[in-house]
């Protein structure tokens, strides 16, 4: 792999290899873009098959980050870490702080949190060496679980697709087939029955769905089912690729809206399959970035009325993308690409007039070639 070219073709600013021998870490740290503010992602410690899978992953998942961050109006950029090793196994003090070294030798160009396979705790450990992290736990300041504010953006999200079909925001007496019962959903799901939505609910655990079935009035049934049920919305907050050849024909809800990440198993292919078949689709990044905007405050000493509010400025972001859509003729998906392109073309234009440039020179350029 030519990775010089690989890290040009996909428009990233700066990866930065960790490697150190006593403490075991091997890492690898991506910022895509920082026009908005420093890049904001995850540490995702995984058991990746080569080094190349993980760089691939470190490179795909910082340009994501890019995107949410400035379709949720955040000053931040986009990046993302890797460590390369086993969560279940690998996990040391020695660990997590060698890697807390190398985030503080980035001087705040990139701030971490956690991610699958790390937790708070090991965010503390990475704490002890520098202050760019962040998804603390609350009991020390932090935010903590960032679930219940990812949930009230998806919640009001799913109202402005409902208000695109119906001219009504309300969800009262809809059929939502929720697939997951985990933070995300657990908390997305108590809004829900508040309001009178009837909710079918499925996980690969199914004692999960039925306690949070029982609990909101709801019915469980087999995680392999919930393509198949009856429902106006259909909610995925568990897995990605979940939307792809073999459960779009299945569907029956003609609104797609849930809190689960990189839910298109092909962004551009699926996303065209969906209008095909009239089903509206709330583009997943745009719809559960309640969760980064909740991560966001605590930098700022986390006011958490001001990330609930954030959240709840989803409905418009939806509302905002669906017309771009419309009026662009485009999938639902690129035209959140297009807005977070266009944030981050105006942002750095201001910038630019500020900085007293005469002028535009935008650090991305031509924001096409961020597309791959
Ligand atoms: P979680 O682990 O608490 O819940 C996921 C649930 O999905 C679990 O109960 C799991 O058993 C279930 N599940 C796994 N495979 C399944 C299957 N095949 N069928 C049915 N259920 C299955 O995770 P979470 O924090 O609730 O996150 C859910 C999704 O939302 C993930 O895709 C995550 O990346 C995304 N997300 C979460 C947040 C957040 O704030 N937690 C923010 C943005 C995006």
């Amino acid at each position: 792999m030519d990775i010089l070219k690989e890290i040009e073709r996909r428009s990233h600013e700066q990866v930065v290899f960790c490697s150190d021998k006593k403490s075991g870490l091997r890492a690898i740290i991506a910022i895509h873009n920082t026009a908005l503010g420093p890049a904001l992602g995850g540490a995702r410690m995984w058991t990746y098959a080569t080094d190349e899978e993980a760089l691939i992953d470190a490179l795909r998942l910082s340009r994501g980050m890019t995107y949410k961050a400035a379709v949720a109006g955040l000053n931040l950029g986009g990046g993302k870490a890797v460590i390369l090793g086993d969560p279940n196994k690998d996990k040391t003090e020695t660990l997590f702080r060698t890697y807390g070294r190398f985030v503080e030798g980035l001087g705040g160009r990139y701030i971490t949190a956690e991610d699958v396979g790390t937790s708070v705790q090991d965010m503390e450990w990475v704490r002890m060496e520098t202050k760019y992290v962040t998804g603390i736990d609350r009991a020390l300041g932090g935010g903590g679980d960032p679930s219940p504010v990812t949930a009230i953006g998806v919640y009001y999200g799913m109202k402005a697709c409902m208000h695109e079909l119906t001219g009504s925001d309300s969800l009262k007496g809809k059929r939502i087939a929720v697939q997951g019962a985990g933070h995300v959903s657990s908390a997305l799901c108590e809004h829900l029955a508040k309001e009178g939505a009837k909710l079918t609910i499925s996980d690969r655990y199914e004692e999960k769905a039925k306690v949070l079935a029982e609990r909101t009035r709801g019915t469980a049934v087999d995680a392999e089912k919930i393509f198949d049920v009856p429902a106006d919305i259909f909610c995925p907050c568990a897995l990605g690729a979940i939307i792809n050849d073999e459960t779009i024909p299945r569907l029956k809800a003609k609104i797609i809206a849930g809190g689960a990440n990189n839910q298109l198993a092909d962004e551009k292919k699926h996303g065209r399959m969906l209008i095909d078949r009239d089903i509206l689709y709330a583009p997943d990044y745009a719809i559960n970035g309640g969760g980064l905007m909740s991560v966001a405050n605590e930098l700022e000493g986390y006011p958490r009325e001001r990330a609930l509010k954030q959240a709840e400025g989803i409905y418009d972001t939806i509302r905002n993308i669906f017309a771009i859509a419309k009026a662009e003729k485009i999938a639902p998906s690129e035209a959140s690409n297009h807005l977070a392109e266009r944030r981050i073309g105006s942002i750095t234009h201001i910038r630019n007039l500020y900085a007293g440039r005469s002028e535009f020179a935008g650090r991305l350029g031509d924001l096409d070639h961020v597309k791959g």
